[in-house]
């Protein structure tokens, strides 16, 4: 039986985090069993914020490559690759460029959040406000027929079903209108209480050290009226007791929301028994995650394998594409 085909990405534009761990890449494991999965590292969608640091992309792409196999994303069963080594997104978006209006691109809503978010870079650039034209590329390049998305990146989803349309209608049905899976998580809060972000620097990332993790919970914001041991807490607007929803059980988070309005538990101990439960949570990606970090020929040949699968099924497209829009000539 055929499997609908989906397709995502990340961005390497940073370390994973466990936000983007339990909200997306903890999804995209299970849709491996149902869907024909394409997972793949946004190389060049990094470059639109770090353009002037290529160094870091490559470190980024390095570590998120290590975080896809090790939280359980399986090259036997998906195609795992980097952006860059599928010279046809490029070219799609070249194409895709030539139609899309560039007022589409400036209501985007996320294009004045992301400019408010990373005030004081640079972000005038062509690549930056064509972001979505990119992102409408990978997508459409495998004729994806589903991409899993959390509701704020709807809005991005919706323009490149515009842009596919516009397309097809322009030079007849060549390309796929995707449609979304909606991932329903809770966003998880930062470790201050804002969006877990590394540009906030309050995020715990997948690959950090077993000391950098405790540091990192014992520092995090708690309640803020609960200044003394003996002072009763409000869990509901605390840190802490969201991460505890997560990783305690439901019995015990009970216990733990009671123990914290009587102030029968400490924020000291509330901490070590999260960062207990944590530590037991990721102890098998943690060890795969250290393994895949000291062998990364084997990484790179996961990575040629999964690439070499993308090119194919892309170069498919692209011929589709190119007859489609009348490129070349052939007497
Ligand atoms: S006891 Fe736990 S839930 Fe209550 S305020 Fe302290 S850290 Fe938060």
């Amino acid at each position: 039986m055929t499997r609908a085909r989906i397709l995502s990405g990340m961005q390497a534009s940073g370390l994973l985090h466990i936000g983007n761990y339990h909200g997306a890449l903890e999804n995209w494991v299970k849709l491996q069993d149902e869907y024909e999965c394409f997972y793949f590292i946004a190389d060049w969608h990094a470059l639109t914020t770090l353009f002037n640091e290529p160094g870091k992309v490559r470190e980024y792409t390095r570590e998120i490559a290590i975080d896809f196999l090790a939280c359980g994303l399986d090259p036997e069963k998906s195609t795992i690759f980097i952006q860059s080594d599928v010279l046809q997104h490029a070219e799609l978006c070249i194409i895709l460029g030539m139609i899309t209006p560039v007022p589409w691109l400036e209501r985007v809503p996320s294009y004045k959040d992301k400019k408010k978010e990373l005030a004081g870079k640079d972000l005038s650039s062509h690549g930056f406000l064509g972001y979505p034209v990119l992102q409408a590329a990978d997508i459409a390049i495998y004729r994806a027929a589903y991409v899993p998305v959390g509701e704020d990146q709807l809005p991005h989803l919706e323009l490149t079903r515009e842009i596919v349309r516009r397309f097809n209608h322009l030079y007849g049905d060549t390309l796929v209108e995707p449609k979304e899976i909606v991932t329903k998580t809770a966003v998880l809060p930062g470790l201050d209480g804002r969006k877990m972000s590394k540009s906030y620097d309050n995020a715990v990332y997948l690959s950090d050290d077993d000391e950098t993790v405790r540091k990192k919970f014992k520092n995090a914001i708690t309640d803020p009226q609960r200044q003394r041991r003996k002072d009763p807490g409000r869990p509901e607007v605390c840190n802490i007791h969201t991460y505890h929803k997560i990783y305690s059980t439901k019995d015990r988070l009970a216990e733990i929301e009671e123990q914290c309005r009587t102030a029968g538990i400490g924020c000291v101990d509330c901490k070590q028994e999260l960062i207990d439960r944590f530590f037991e949570r990721f102890a098998d990606i943690r060890q795969r995650r250290k393994q895949l970090s000291d062998d990364p020929v084997q990484v790179r040949k996961i990575l040629d394998a999964g690439a070499e699968r993308a090119r194919e099924i892309a170069e498919e497209t692209m011929k589709l594409v190119r007859r489609a829009a009348s490129m070349g000539w052939n007497p």
